[in-house]
C-alpha cells in the first residue's frame, strides 16, 4: 500500500514537458539500442575478418545508424524540450544533451554536408592503411619500423627509418586540408565554433579551458619531466658515443613520435616471467582480478563470440591487431578483440581490456538509459583500464599469482623509472602538449596548412624537448603520420586526462582502502577495492564527471597523486643528474 501510494505521489509531480521527453526519449533509446547492435555487429565482423564486403556492410549499418541520430526532427525535439531544462529531472537533460552531441557528428540538416565528410574520412583511412612505407626503395611495415627503432644502435640506420616513418605525411596531408574544413563545417552546423569545441563539449568544457588544463598538467610535471629528460639524453648519448646534445634528436628514441620512452631499462622486464603461461591463462588470470574484487563472471558469450588470441600469418583470415573491448547491444553482448601472447604486455593489456569489459558489465542496468551506457567522460572508460593495468603491474599482485616468487627482490627504482619513462610522463607532454595544442590550432584557429609543419616541429621542441635529425620544412606533414591526427581527430587530451586519472583513482585505492604504498601494493581478493571501482562504474554518463570524481576521491581532476607516486625516482634522479645541465633553454 505504502508502495503505491508513493507511486502515485511520484506521478502527479511529473511535469506535462517530463511526461512529453519521456515518450520522446524512451523511442529514442530503444531505436538507438537497435542500431547501434546492427552497427556495431557490422564493425565486429570488419575488425575480425578484414574483407571489402565486411568493409562495405559496415558503411551500410554506418549510414543507418547516422540517418537516425543525425535526423533534423530528433534535433528538433531535443533542442525544444532542453528550452524548458528546469522542468525536467537531471538525467533527462542529460539524455537530451547526449541525443544533440550524437547528432552534431552527422547531423542530417546539411546531408551534403555530411555525405562529402564521410567520404573524405573513408578515403584518408584508406590512403593510410594502404599506405606503403619504403626503405632502400624496399617496402617496410610499421612493426618492422618499430622492430628496427627498439633494436638498432647505428645513428645513421636509425635515422633513414625514422624518416621513413614519416613518408606517409605528404600523401595524407591533402585529404587532412579536407577534412579541417568539412569537420568544422559539422560542427557548425549544431552551433559548435569549430570541430575541437564540439569535441571537448562532452566534458562540458570549451577549447580554452581544455587547453588550460592540459597546460596545467604539464606545469606541474614539469620538474620531473626535466629530470627523467636530462638522465635519458645523457643515456643515449653515452649509448651512441655522442656528444650529450641540448634537446634529443627524435631518432635516438624508440618511438616514431617520442611518445613512449621505452627500452631504457633492462631491469625492469619482466617477460621471461610469462613465457611459461598460456594466453588463455592470461586471460582466465585477468577475469580472476575482477571477480575476486567481487564482480560476476564474464557472461558465457563473452568466451564464445570474443576473438583473443593471434591468427597466424599464414591464415587467410586478417584481423585488427590492436587490442579493443566492445559493447555490442548495450546489454550483455561483450566481446574483446585481442592477439594475446605469453607475455608481461599482454598480460597488462588483458586486464586494461576486462576493464572496459567491467565498466560495461556495472553500468548495464535499468537506472542507467541506453544513451547514457558511456564514461563517466571520454577519459573515463581508458582511466580505468590504465588503472588496472597498473594494479596489475604490481609486484605484490604478481607475487600473490606466483609470477615472481615470494623472496623477488624488486628494484624499486627501475620500476618506478621504467613506469615514468614508458607509459606516464613524457607520454603528457606528447599528448597534452603537442597533440593538443596543434589540433586546436588546426581546428579551432584555423591554422592554414602551409603552417601545419613549422607548427608541428615547434610544439616537438618547447613541449617535448626533442627535435628533428635535420630541419623539416612544408614539403613533409609529420603531424598526420600519426594514426590518430586522421582517424580521431581532437580526442587525444583524453588520454593525458586517463594517466592522470589512474594515479588519482589508485592513489584513493592503495592509501585509503589497502592502507599500502601505492608504489608496491595488491588490490587482489579486496571487495571493498571492487566496492569503490563499482560506485564509479555503475554511474554510466548519468552524472557530471567532476561530482563523480570528487565523490570518489575528494578531490578534483590533478597531477598531485601522480607527482608524489614518483616522489622517490624525482630524488634518485636529481642526484643522478647532479652537475648536469637540466633542460633545452
Ligand atoms: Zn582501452
Amino acid at each position: 500500500m505504502a508502495f503505491l501510494s508513493m507511486l502515485l505521489v511520484s506521478a502527479q509531480a511529473v511535469s506535462p514537458m517530463q511526461e512529453r521527453a519521456d515518450a520522446f526519449l524512451n523511442i529514442v533509446n530503444d531505436s538507438y539500442k537497435a542500431l547501434y547492435y546492427v552497427a556495431s555487429q557490422a564493425q565486429w565482423d570488419a575488425a575480425t575478418d578484414v574483407t571489402p564486403e565486411h568493409d562495405a556492410a559496415t558503411e551500410a549499418a554506418g549510414k543507418a545508424m547516422a540517418a537516425f541520430t543525425g535526423n533534423p526532427s530528433l534535433i528538433k525535439t531535443a533542442k525544444e524540450l532542453l528550452e524548458h531544462k528546469d522542468e525536467l529531472t537531471p538525467i533527462t537533460v542529460r539524455e537530451l544533451q547526449r541525443v544533440l552531441l550524437n547528432a552534431a557528428e552527422g547531423p542530417m540538416t546539411n546531408p551534403k554536408l555530411v555525405a562529402e565528410r564521410v567520404t573524405a574520412e573513408a578515403k584518408q583511412a584508406s590512403v593510410m592503411n594502404s599506405f606503403v612505407f619504403k626503405l632502400d626503395d624496399k617496402p617496410i611495415t610499421a612493426n618492422e619500423i618499430d622492430d628496427l627503432l627498439d633494436s638498432s644502435r647505428d645513428l645513421k640506420k636509425r635515422q633513414a627509418v625514422w624518416e621513413a616513418s614519416k613518408q606517409s605525411g605528404p600523401a595524407l596531408k591533402p585529404g587532412l586540408v579536407k577534412l579541417q574544413g568539412l569537420r568544422n563545417g559539422v560542427a557548425r552546423e549544431l552551433g559548435h565554433p569549430d570541430y575541437f569545441s564540439l569535441q571537448v563539449a562532452s566534458y562540458g568544457m570549451t577549447t580554452d579551458e581544455m587547453v588550460k588544463l592540459q597546460d596545467d598538467f604539464m606545469r606541474e610535471l614539469k620538474p620531473l619531466y626535466l629530470q627523467l629528460h636530462t638522465w635519458v639524453k645523457y643515456e643515449l648519448a653515452k649509448k651512441y658515443g655522442q656528444p650529450v646534445p641540448k634537446r634529443i634528436p627524435a631518432h635516438w628514441l624508440n618511438n616514431r613520435w617520442s611518445q613512449n620512452w621505452t627500452g631504457l631499462v633492462e631491469a625492469a622486464n619482466l617477460d621471461d616471467r610469462f613465457k611459461d603461461k598460456t594466453p588463455e591463462s592470461i586471460v582466465k588470470t585477468a577475469e580472476s582480478f575482477y571477480t575476486g574484487l567481487g564482480f560476476p563472471p564474464l557472461p558465457a558469450t563473452f568466451w564464445t563470440k570474443s576473438d583473443l588470441y593471434p591468427v597466424s600469418a599464414t591464415d587467410k583470415r586478417k584481423k585488427n591487431t590492436h587490442a579493443s573491448c566492445w559493447h555490442l547491444d548495450l546489454e550483455n553482448d561483450i566481446r574483446s578483440l585481442m592477439s594475446v601472447q605469453s607475455n608481461e604486455r599482454w598480460f597488462e593489456t588483458a586486464h586494461h581490456e576486462l576493464g572496459h569489459a567491467y565498466y560495461f558489465i556495472s553500468y548495464t542496468r535499468p537506472e542507467v538509459p541506453p544513451l547514457l551506457r558511456i564514461g563517466a567522460n571520454p577519459a573515463f572508460h581508458e582511466g580505468m583500464g590504465e588503472l588496472i593495468s597498473l594494479a596489475a603491474s604490481q609486484v605484490p599482485y604478481l607475487q600473490s599469482l606466483g609470477i615472481l616468487p615470494a623472496d623477488y627482490k624488486a628494484d624499486p627504482v627501475a620500476f618506478l623509472l621504467n613506469d615514468a619513462l614508458a607509459s606516464s610522463v613524457p607520454f603528457i607532454f606528447w599528448s597534452s602538449g603537442t597533440m593538443t595544442h596543434w589540433e586546436a590550432d588546426v581546428y579551432a584557429k584555423n591554422l592554414t596548412p602551409d603552417q601545419w609543419n613549422a607548427r608541428w616541429w615547434q610544439y616537438v621542441r618547447d613541449f617535448q624537448g626533442v627535435e628533428p635529425p635535420t630541419e623539416r620544412g612544408e614539403e613533409f606533414c609529420d603531424a598526420a603520420t600519426k594514426t590518430h591526427i586522421n582517424d580521431t581527430p581532437a580526442y587525444y587530451y583524453s588520454y593525458a586526462i586517463a594517466n592522470v586519472l589512474k594515479f588519482q583513482l589508485h592513489d584513493t585505492i592503495a592509501r585509503k582502502i589497502l592502507k599500502q604504498d601505492p608504489r608496491s601494493c595488491s588490490y587482489a581478493g579486496n571487495k571493498e577495492v571492487g566496492a569503490f571501482l563499482r560506485g564509479i562504474m555503475e554511474k554510466g554518463g548519468t552524472e557530471d564527471w567532476r561530482k563523480v570524481l570528487r565523490d570518489a576521491t575528494g578531490e578534483d581532476l590533478s597531477t598531485r597523486a601522480m607527482v608524489e607516486y614518483f616522489k622517490p625516482l624525482m630524488t634518485w634522479l636529481e642526484k643522478q643528474n647532479k652537475g648536469r645541465q637540466i633542460g633545452w633553454e
